[in-house]
């Protein structure tokens, strides 16, 4: 299973969590996930995929054989398998996650107080938060 799957990146500074739709690629296709802080020098978009200063790095040919198995007729490019969700950001970029926990937290005192009020500040906040992913370039967030 990778659901909720969190990575560190190669220098072990910062972490992302991640999901596979229908958990059809094993974890281990991302070979190399990498930070801002280590990213590498220049992009191979054979098998990376860049987002935001995160480097994705793909072992394509192995989600290819795991495609082909399942009947998926697209090429296993890094950008496929991203967008289409198979191991991407889960969420819209690496820390949505957390971000998530911490609004949750944030606004919770609302409930018992005011609960049309808290859930209205959840979606406002939410949406704000997104509006700024895209702002900043998020490619999943582009999509929204
Ligand atoms: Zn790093």
């Amino acid at each position: 299973m990778c659901m909720n799957l969190r990575r560190f990146c190669s220098c072990g500074r910062n972490s992302a969590y991640l999901s596979c739709r229908d958990n059809l690629l094993p974890a281990e296709i991302l070979v190399n996930l990498f930070c801002p802080e280590c990213q590498p020098g220049s992009i191979e978009t054979d098998t990376m995929l860049q987002d935001c200063g995160w480097v994705l790095e793909y072992d394509v040919d192995r989600a290819q054989a795991y495609f082909t198995v399942r009947g998926i007729r697209s090429r296993a490019t890094p950008g496929f398998i991203f967008d289409a969700g198979y191991l991407s950001w889960q969420g819209l970029a690496p820390g949505d996650q957390e971000v998530n926990t911490r609004l949750h937290q944030r606004l919770a005192p609302l409930v018992e107080q005011d609960l049309a009020l808290y859930l209205k500040s959840l979606r406002s906040e939410w949406v704000a938060h997104v509006a700024r992913l895209k702002d900043a370039g998020w490619r999943k967030a582009q999509a929204t």
